[in-house]
């Protein structure tokens, strides 16, 4: 492996600005590298080489002319195929918009731009961000690099898989009920999903609107932070983007002091179901922080039980709200329209062909939820318990400054072991859906891989609403104390793409 491509994102815009290496050279380190293994991994959908290296030019051409720029000016990011980008197909891994080309560009994506980042291309997802293995994207699974038979988490497993494979050194992710924090676990890697508001949904492909909420992936806590301040922050164009400054993300993740810091375990999230390597890494992880000086609490989440039913109603129904839009008529794919027949059937025929088997049985899932005499029932009674949970954590967040807990009950499964068996699946993130529920920050940390299987362990870290900075400060905490116990991060035990799990060389 090139000594390019395992440098942090920090690394390198360093590296750029002192002009020690320029960024068309690193840029072209990480093309080489997804052609080198992305047939294996598939975590990309589309790679915009000519684009990225015009990029990187330019902000070589601005360091040499002295320009100050950005924190991570010249760096190469991977973008989750939720987000418009003009001038590439942006799909959502369906089929039903294969072939469009978005007029605009999201706002992170103008953020990335106008921060002189340079976008490699737009990584796989579970169709329309549904699901938590990325095995429902209609073009094919992505593969998890520690072991290319398991599943690398969902829906954004590309983003994860991109980093974990060190075909990018930063991703972006979108996150409804944990599809940044649950890829992030099960790939080694750290993504945080930021407070609801926190960063811009303009120009991200909506899945629950109520819930979703872009955030960074990365290999390392800084990058994480170094990128959430490139994307985040008020935006006009989100009427729930939040007006308020971040708080100082990139000073947390650096200050990395937990001392006196009062820690809640989450009763709830663990015990029956939990595999027990997850929960050896987890009190492991609970007995670092206990180490580093914080104040270990166990407090009680009631109703955390009931966040899958919740979640699954409310998401239901606002999925199949939001993807009414695709009839055939306004975007991508249309099927049947020879001239003779109606607009219904062309619609009909456009979505039976278009949309996958888990967003038929969302769409329909939420319908029925949201449908007249039955929205109290349903729809109204998962807005109520939303409430308690959103009042769980406020209690929760009086006796402490963050929660702890697993991010996954168990570690990467093996691809096709969940396909035929949705509640299996919906229960990847048991874990990750009470703080999309309650809009609160939560971000995941890699503590370590399962004894049992050899496969990387997630810590969520959950802190209050515009609080994000204090995921950070955790993280930086753990990070740097577990990056000292084993001597290195855990990614440098990752096993060279292509060779089975458990194979002791690796080329680093
Ligand atoms: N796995 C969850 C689901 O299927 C979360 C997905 C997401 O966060 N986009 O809905």
């Amino acid at each position: 492996m090139s000594s390019t491509i395992n440098q942090s994102a920090a690394e390198l815009a360093r590296r750029i600005a002192a002009r020690e290496q320029s960024s068309e050279e690193i840029t072209r380190a990480h093309l080489d590298r997804i052609e080198q293994v992305d047939a294996d991994v598939h975590a990309f959908l589309a790679v915009d080489a000519e684009r990225a290296l015009k990029q990187a030019r330019a902000v070589d051409a601005k360091v040499a002319a002295g320009e100050k720029l950005g924190p991570l000016a010249g760096v190469p990011i991977a973008v989750k195929d939720t987000y418009c980008y003009q001038g590439l197909p942006t799909t959502a891994a369906s089929r039903i918009l294969e072939g469009w080309l978005p007029p605009y560009d999201s706002t992170v994506v103008s953020r990335l731009l106008a921060a002189d980042m340079i976008i490699l291309g737009k990584t796989n997802l579970d169709e329309f961000a549904m699901g938590s293995s990325t095995e429902s994207s209609a073009f094919g699974p992505t593969r998890n690099p520690w072991d290319l038979e398991r599943i690398p988490g969902g829906s954004g497993g590309g983003s994860a898989a991109c980093l974990a494979a060190f075909e990018a050194p930063l991703a972006l992710g979108s996150d409804t009920g944990g599809s940044i924090r649950q890829p992030a676990a099960v790939t080694g890697t750290v993504g945080i999903k930021p407070t609801y508001g926190g960063v811009s949904r303009f120009g991200l492909i909506a899945l629950a609107s109520s819930l979703d909420q872009p955030g960074p992936c990365a290999r390392n806590v800084l990058d994480a932070a170094l990128l959430h301040e490139v994307i985040g922050g008020f935006d006009p164009a989100d009427s729930t983007s939040i007006n308020e400054p971040l708080p100082d993300l990139v000073g947390a993740a650096r200050k990395a002091d937990i001392k006196g810091l009062r820690i809640g375990v989450v009763h709830e999230l663990g015990g029956e179901g939990y595999a027990p390597g997850v929960e050896q890494r987890f009190a492991e992880a609970i007995e670092i922080l206990s180490g580093l000086g914080a104040e270990i609490i166990e407090v009680g989440c009631p109703h955390f039980e009931y966040s899958l039913a919740a979640y699954y109603l409310i998401m239901t129904a606002e999925a199949s709200s939001n993807l009414s839009r695709y009839d055939g008529m306004r975007y991508g794919l249309r099927v049947g329209d020879d001239g003779s027949a109606t607009t219904e059937e062309v619609m009909r025929l456009t979505r039976a062909a278009g949309l996958g088997d888990e967003a038929k049985r969302r769409i329909m899932l939420g319908t029925y939820a949201l449908s007249a005499g039955y929205y109290d029932a349903f729809y109204g009674s998962a807005q109520k318990m939303r409430t308690l949970i959103a009042r769980d954590f406020a209690s929760a967040f009086e006796k402490c400054d963050l929660l702890i807990s697993p991010t996954t009950p168990t570690t990467a499964f093996k691809l096709g072991e969940r396909l035929s068996d949705p509640m299996a699946m919906y229960k990847c993130d048991l874990c990750t859906m009470p703080a999309s529920l309650a809009g609160i920050s939560a971000a995941s940390l890699p503590i370590g891989l399962s004894p049992a299987d050899g496969l990387p362990v997630g810590l969520q870290v959950m802190a209050p609403a515009m609080a994000d900075e204090r995921c950070y400060l955790l993280g930086g905490a753990l990070e740097a104390a577990l990056n000292d116990r084993w001597g290195a991060s855990l990614l440098d035990r990752i096993p060279e793409v292509g060779r089975p799990a458990g194979s002791q060389e690796t080329s680093r």
